[in-house]
């Protein structure tokens, strides 16, 4: 089932879950007037260009991996997120959100919510590895695994971010089905971004082996939004770390992750 089709039946269930609730009940999610990213409830969003949004990993205070040679991993994803950026406004087809466009920090759930409130369609998050074996190189791409999926339930419940299936989160195994349902939906379209990803880093870059990682990292999180972690190269290999210094190579890898987003939209377009 494509995935369109899919989240509307899923908000059509939930939204009469939502109507059922009284309206103290409703309240209780809206304390404070805080405006929650309130994702699925909201209208079905109107059709326009698919939002990506792009986190530029580390920044300010946390410089993330330092290179053999002092070049930092915040340099580097601050550089390659703008470029990538600029790729994609380009072809006229995406809306571009930097979770950072400077050598700022912001917090690991902050990144998430901007991709959640604006709802966007794909998450990426750019990196570069470091490793005590200075000869290991090459780029990976990491999704959630499977273990994670729990932390990602408690991260649900404990940040109060509405999730259409939340309003139905006291009664019963109901809730549990359809958060699970959107989960699952949300991992197999991160795994298909994944390998369309490698597909076109392949030949392009140096990929390590057993490029298609899987981790529990936070950025990968959230449950509504497709997410890959990109790792562009090795820091703590003098020879990765020379090329990602070269606005040449990281153009190189960028212009393969804009394919990548291309074939991916065009994709699900078809088959929506
Ligand atoms: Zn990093």
């Amino acid at each position: 089932m494509s995935i369109r089709p899919f989240i509307a039946i899923i908000m059509l269930a939930v939204m009469g879950l939502f109507a059922a609730v009284p309206a103290t009940a409703q309240s209780r999610y809206f304390k404070d007037a805080v405006p929650y990213p309130r994702l699925k409830p909201a209208p079905i969003k109107p059709s326009t260009l698919p939002l990506i949004v792009l986190d530029p990993g580390h920044g300010g205070r946390d410089p993330g991996a330092i290179g053999q040679n002092g070049l930092q991993e915040k340099t580097v994803t601050t550089s390659a997120a703008n470029e990538l950026k600029r790729l994609l406004e380009a072809t006229g087809r995406y809306r571009v959100v930097l979770t950072r466009n400077n050598d700022s920090y912001v917090e690991h759930d902050n990144r998430i919510r901007i991709a959640r409130e604006r709802q966007a369609d794909l998450f990426i998050s750019i990196h570069a590895d470091s490793t005590s074996g200075r000869n290991v190189r090459g780029a990976s791409v990491y999704t959630l695994a499977d273990r994670a999926r729990n932390r990602s339930r408690r991260i649900v419940n404990s940040q109060n971010w509405i999730m259409d299936v939340d309003l139905a989160e006291q009664t019963d195994p109901v809730g549990d089905f359809l958060v699970d349902l959107a989960m699952r939906s949300t991992e197999s379209q991160s795994e298909a971004f994944a390998d369309i990803l490698l597909s076109n880093l392949e030949g392009q870059t140096r990929l390590v082996g057993n490029s298609h990682r899987r981790a529990g990292y936070f950025v990968l999180l959230a449950p509504d939004v497709p997410a890959v972690l990109l790792e562009l190269g090795f820091l703590s290999n003098a020879q990765d770390e020379k090329l990602l210094k070269t606005k040449a190579h990281r153009d190189k890898l960028m212009r393969a992750v804009r394919l990548s987003i291309d074939e991916y939209f065009s994709v699900s377009r078809r088959s929506g």
